[in-house]
């Protein structure tokens, strides 16, 4: 048959799908090729057959499409951070527009025309190079037993190695060096995911792009005991007090600490078998708790477990269209759901009467009291908990249960005014907005709501909840945090 497993076909790609994938059609039969570009011409073998379509392995390129670029980084095709290497710049940004439109439209069941109308041109970035100021690098052994850092093969957990990552910081290729050629001298085994055996798991970089202050965290498989508290690594007296949880500690903390921006190293523990990178106890073992940043004018503290933007550039564009829909004058309430370390929380009370944001992680929340106070600004409170518990809570009892209470202030009231903000702020994680949430947020009927979103289908969803419950869409922005990738950050405006 044609379509077996195994064959090998010539196809002209005439569309992208939803993961950047190349689309072509023989004969109504669909083909799903990976790395192939729009315009392609290309031979391709099926790997995976069903009845009415194919995944199809890219083999080889016959006539190159005009907007085909050559990828720059050596490991784009292998490695599953990046997807859209070999496209132009320009066409991905078309892309990512079209992504947005169709998923509102067809998940969230708008109109097209009315979908068209509202919709803005996404915001690209100047340089989409070396723009993200966080990497996880997963650390292993490749076949031949030596060390390597990189990331991970799509849909698996084979590790490329690659430590350059070309939309990372230069930095980190010069700390990974440090950090494996550490291991290998003192034979520090990596994390082996099947056995669960091995120390080192994951390595954690970030750097402020402003302060040019440059964080490492180690995350380990460490079994011994370890103090339960935050503690400096480094005593009064400049001598390193921390527990050692890799052999030759002192001299990995020496030779990272000589790189230039080096401001806070730490180990996250994390013994679990499980996918989730970072484990949730994390000791300083030289430097500070914290590297800070700027963003949006205002300083930021960030410590290793604190959600931050990757894309700081894009970030302040991002945070000013989500500051103009939410149309403050200075006197407005405003609600910040799932706010971080209080980025959007923080630019916003700057402009507003009052500002209440609300967080699951507690590490991000003490980040976000303690920037609040760093910036001056007293018009915001934070309250640490699932944003479906605590609007519902408050909404039904008119105040916080003490449990959610974490203001600022110690003699604390929340005003009437709270519970019929002027705007309403959300910015979820891509499984986005739970029903409670959404539906609270009805319920307090804000005049508008501004929606940031890191996943259009998600979105889409909870825009079609949000327009049944008496909201309509004014304005739709995509804005472009993660070039080379497949993924697009979206904000939308909603009034009631
Ligand atoms: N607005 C912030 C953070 C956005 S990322 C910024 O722009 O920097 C999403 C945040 O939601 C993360 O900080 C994550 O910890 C938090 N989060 C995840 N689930 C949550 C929930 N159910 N309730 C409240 N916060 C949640």
């Amino acid at each position: 048959m044609k379509y077996d497993k195994g064959n090998l076909l010539t196809v002209e790609i005439t569309d992208i799908g939803n993961d950047g994938e190349g689309i072509g059609k023989i004969d109504g039969y669909t083909l799903f090729i990976k790395d192939a570009v729009i315009g392609d011409v290309v031979s391709a073998k099926i790997m995976k057959a069903k009845k009415n379509y194919a995944y199809a392995h890219l083999e080889e390129v016959i006539t190159p499409s005009v907007d085909r670029v050559e990828a720059k980084c050596p490991v784009a095709r292998a490695c599953g951070g990046c997807q859209t290497q070999n496209m132009s710049y320009e066409k991905e940004l078309e892309f990512k527009q079209r992504k947005v439109r169709n998923n509102i439209v067809r998940l969230g069941g708008f109109d097209e025309s009315f979908v068209d109308s509202i919709m803005e041109p996404i915001i690209g970035m100047d340089e989409p190079w070396r723009y993200r100021n966080k990497a996880q690098f997963p650390i292993g052994k490749d076949k031949n037993g030596r060390i390597i850092a990189g990331f991970y093969a799509g849909r698996t957990h084979s590790i490329i190695p690659v430590t350059d990552c070309l939309i990372g910081t230069a930095e980190n290729k010069d700390i990974l060096s440090v950090i494996i050629s550490h291991m290998e001298k003192n034979n520090i085994e990596p994390y082996d995911e099947t056995s669960g055996k091995g120390l080192m798991r994951h390595v954690l970089i970030r750097k402020g792009f402003t302060s040019g202050q440059i964080m490492v965290c180690l995350v380990l498989n460490y079994k011994g005991i370890s103090k339960n508290k935050k503690f400096a690594g480094i005593n009064a007296d400049g001598e390193n007090t921390a527990i050692e949880y890799i052999s030759g500690q002192k001299e990995l903390v020496t030779r990272l600490s000589q790189i230039k921006g080096m401001t806070s190293i730490s180990v996250s523990i994390n013994t679990d078998k499980t996918n989730v990178i970072m484990g949730t106890e994390i000791h300083t073992i030289w430097g500070n708790d914290t590297i800070s940043d700027t963003l949006c004018g205002l300083e930021f503290d960030i410590s290793p477990l604190s959600f931050y933007q990757v894309n700081p550039v894009q970030c302040e564009k991002l945070y000013g269209q989500a500051i103009e829909y939410a149309g403050l004058t200075g006197e407005e309430t405003v609600w910040d759901l799932y706010c971080g370390i209080g980025t959007i929380t923080l630019s916003m009370a700057k402009k507003a009467g009052h500002v209440y944001g609300v967080e699951i992680i507690p590490d991000a929340i003490e980040d976000a009291k303690k920037n609040a106070l760093r910036n001056g600004l007293t018009n915001a409170d934070f309250f640490c908990g699932k944003a479906e518990e605590v609007l519902p809570d408050f909404y039904a009892n008119g105040r916080l249960e003490e449990k959610d209470k974490h203001a600022l202030q110690s003699e604390y009231n929340i005003s009437e005014s709270a519970l019929h903000p002027d705007v309403i702020v959300v910015d979820p994680p891509r499984k986005g907005c739970d029903q409670a949430c959404l539906d609270t947020m009805l319920k307090m009927s804000p005049d508008r709501i501004v929606y940031v979103s890191c996943d259009s289908a998600t979105l889409a969803r909870d825009l079609r909840i949000l327009a049944d419950g008496g909201y309509e869409l004014k304005a739709i922005r995509p804005c472009d945090m993660f070039g080379h990738t497949v993924h697009v950050e979206t904000v939308v405006l909603l009034t009631k």
